[in-house]
């Protein structure tokens, strides 16, 4: 069926997203997850390479001329060492796309590995590896960027229902967001399923607000969350989560306070613009707001890091201010 804010970049990061969150699923279910080891030291797996390859490939048929600014490059697969690895990835890609080689797999993975222009898609193959390797929360995340706003983005979350409830082992969810024309939500797995708009939480009153956090202590200030919930006297625990996963749960209702505090690891950590392009505009186009810790928008002009931006603060809306002067008091 198709969504309702149907447009050619909407079909696309349906149908794009749709087909690798389905074989990562498959990668999964299917393979011993096998890590190597890039450069930053996350991991990187075969659904990861196997995922930008696919929207790669479709990038290169339907829109040729656009940029792609991928999470992975091909690099490390070229190397001898890298060779069972794209054997393995070649053999998943090959599930979708009869005939697909070796070399095609590496073009389609390196068309990503461009600078972001005026006019781009940005892809995390796999947002949350460690949720993935663990058996529980990530996201296919694509959006589409043009002169510095997102205007499109998909979620596909193959460990979520209806867009808000982990359930491990079912339909999946996928999100598409259109900027000005809402966030739709539909079932991962079926093509006929009926899409339903995705509205954010009414909570007014912050002591009521459901933080979500990544699970990750390397990922955000765990003492900061904590203070921050002290502060604003928030009763609920809050919610452990991986990946973009989390910014379906706040666009369904199933959240209102959403935080990503810098570490005093890593105190000068820029978020990766595939890591919030695709979430922003999911949770904004239902109704919420999403800036960094200080208050201020998103700049995507900035390459492949929002390097003006201080961490991210995503909420419902109603209760932004409120977390906001939260932070300030903490001073995270
Ligand atoms: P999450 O699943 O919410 O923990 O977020 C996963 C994302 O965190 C990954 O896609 C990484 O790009 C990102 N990440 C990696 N290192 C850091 C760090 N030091 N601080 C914040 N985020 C990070
Ligand atoms: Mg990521």
């Amino acid at each position: 069926m198709n969504c309702p804010i149907d447009c050619s970049k909407v079909r696309f990061a349906v149908a794009a997203v749709a087909e690798a969150a389905q074989l990562v699923r498959r990668v999964q279910q299917e393979l011993v997850v096998d890590a190597i080891t890039k450069d930053d030291k996350s991991p990187v797996t075969i659904a990861d390479f196997a995922a930008q390859a696919l929207i790669g490939r479709r990038l290169e048929e339907t829109f040729p001329n656009m940029g792609f600014v991928g999470e992975e490059s091909s690099e490390k697969l070229r190397t001898e060492e890298g060779r069972k690895t794209l054997k393995t990835i070649t053999s998943m890609v090959q599930k979708c796309i009869e005939g697909a080689t070796a070399e095609d797999v590496c073009r389609w993975i390196d068309r990503g590995t461009g600078e972001p222009t005026d006019n781009f898609w940005t892809l995390d193959p796999v947002d949350g590896t460690k949720g993935f390797l663990r058996g529980d929360q990530y996201a296919v995340a694509l959006a589409y960027i043009r002169d510095g706003v997102v205007r499109v983005g998909a979620l596909g979350c193959p460990e979520l229902a209806e867009g808000a409830r982990p359930e491990k082992g079912g339909c999946g969810s996928l999100l598409v967001a259109r900027r000005t024309n809402g966030t739709f939500v539909r079932t991962l797995g079926d093509e006929r399923a009926a899409w339903r708009q995705l509205r954010v939480s009414q909570c007014q009153e912050i002591s009521q607000a459901r933080l979500l956090r990544s699970v990750e202590r390397t990922h955000t200030s765990i003492v900061g969350v904590r203070e921050l919930v002290a502060r604003l006297e928030i009763t609920a625990e809050p919610v452990r989560m991986d990946s973009q996963a989390k910014y379906a749960v706040l666009a369904s209702g199933g959240g209102e306070v959403n935080v990503r505090l810098l570490t005093s690891a890593r105190p000068d950590y820029r978020e990766k613009i595939w890591d919030q392009a695709a979430g922003s505009i999911i949770v904004e186009e239902a109704g919420g707001r999403v800036t960094d810790l200080d208050g201020k928008s998103l700049d995507f002009t900035q390459g492949r890091t929002l390097a003006k931006n201080r961490g991210i603060l995503a909420t419902n809306g109603l209760l932004h201010e409120a977390a906001l002067n939260g932070l300030k008091q903490v001073g995270a």
